[in-house]
């Protein structure tokens, strides 16, 4: 039995993310940011034509990018590394599709804390665990990887009450990869009317945000917003563990408002730790934590 010597040799190996970060985040691409500087016109455009998504638009010498296309690919750092950089700051997830595009615009400020206010009044209900039924609604398979590794011993989601169960009536979220495939409609409806009340739905990943590569087609919605009310997008092609664990506690009302993702910053953006205080008790705001559950 070799996993016992190597078991007591390793440690703990479990992630004590969302109380602290650590480094296994350090080291994704978890997201594209764009350095604020004078862009050289020339090479913006040839960047925007690159693009294999149109993530990327150039109007008025200003560059912004919608990380709800954004398939990591890399083709726009490799033309113009001196604006656009990968980043491992994972928490990009959103209650508001708008808030994907960065620069981030500061405007939006007070429409996303009402949103999230609004959300978390609905799912006030859900306290000590939270139940999900993941729906593939035509992905290519890597969404499912890292949704997946959730429930590995390194994310190991089920410390926070958050578990995954087979049967929608026990279902409290609804995590949707994919396209948004025509066939799957009814599927994903008949699912989300299984679910009892309070449910909130998450778009993991680009390819449910946006269609991704794949976008709009006879076969294709283009993603589900049009199909289902969404209340949180997760962006990334796939997004990593750590982006899908911080998109469902946001969706979950267990992220105090005062901790916005790396969407709220205006410049090049890294990932802030989070404070013990934020998810160690109530916070003031009135958001759920770990320990206020
Ligand atoms: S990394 Fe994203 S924004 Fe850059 S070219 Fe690829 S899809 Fe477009």
């Amino acid at each position: 039995m070799p996993w016992i010597p190597r078991g007591l040799r390793n440690g703990i190996v479990t992630s004590r993310y969302p109380q602290s970060q650590d480094a296994y985040g350090e080291n994704f691409e978890a997201a594209m940011v764009i350095r604020p500087r004078q862009y050289d016109p020339t090479i913006a455009k040839k960047v925007v034509s690159a693009c294999p998504t149109n993530a990327i638009s150039f109007d008025d010498a200003i560059l912004s990018l919608d990380r709800g296309r954004c398939i990591l690919c890399g083709r726009c750092e490799e033309l113009y590394p001196e604006v656009f950089q990968f980043d491992p700051d994972y928490e990009t997830a959103s209650v508001d599709r708008g808030q994907l595009v960065v620069p981030y615009l500061e405007e939006t400020d007070s429409l996303i804390a009402r949103t999230r206010n609004e959300l978390a009044q609905r799912v006030k209900a859900l306290k000590r665990s939270v139940h999900i039924r993941h729906i593939d609604m035509g992905s290519d398979g890597a969404e499912e990887w890292e949704v997946a590794a959730l429930t590995n011993p390194v994310y190991d989601v089920q410390r926070l009450g958050i578990y995954f169960t087979a049967s929608p009536r026990h279902a409290d979220l609804l995590l949707v990869t994919g396209v948004g495939t025509v066939g799957m409609v009814a599927s994903l409806q008949k699912t989300l009317d299984s679910m009892p009340d309070p449910k909130v739905v998450v778009a993991a990943g680009v390819d449910a945000i946006s269609g991704g590569l794949i976008g709009r087609g006879y076969a294709s919605n283009g993603g589900i917003s049009e199909i289902v009310r969404v209340d949180v997008f997760v962006p990334g092609s796939p997004p990593t563990p750590f982006g899908l664990l911080y998109g469902i506690l946001l969706a979950t009302a267990r992220i105090p408002q005062s901790r916005t993702g790396s969407s709220g910053s205006n410049s090049l953006i890294t990932g802030t730790p989070l404070r013990q205080a934020d998810i160690g008790r109530p916070g003031a705001d009135g958001y759920l934590s770990e320990e206020g559950q």
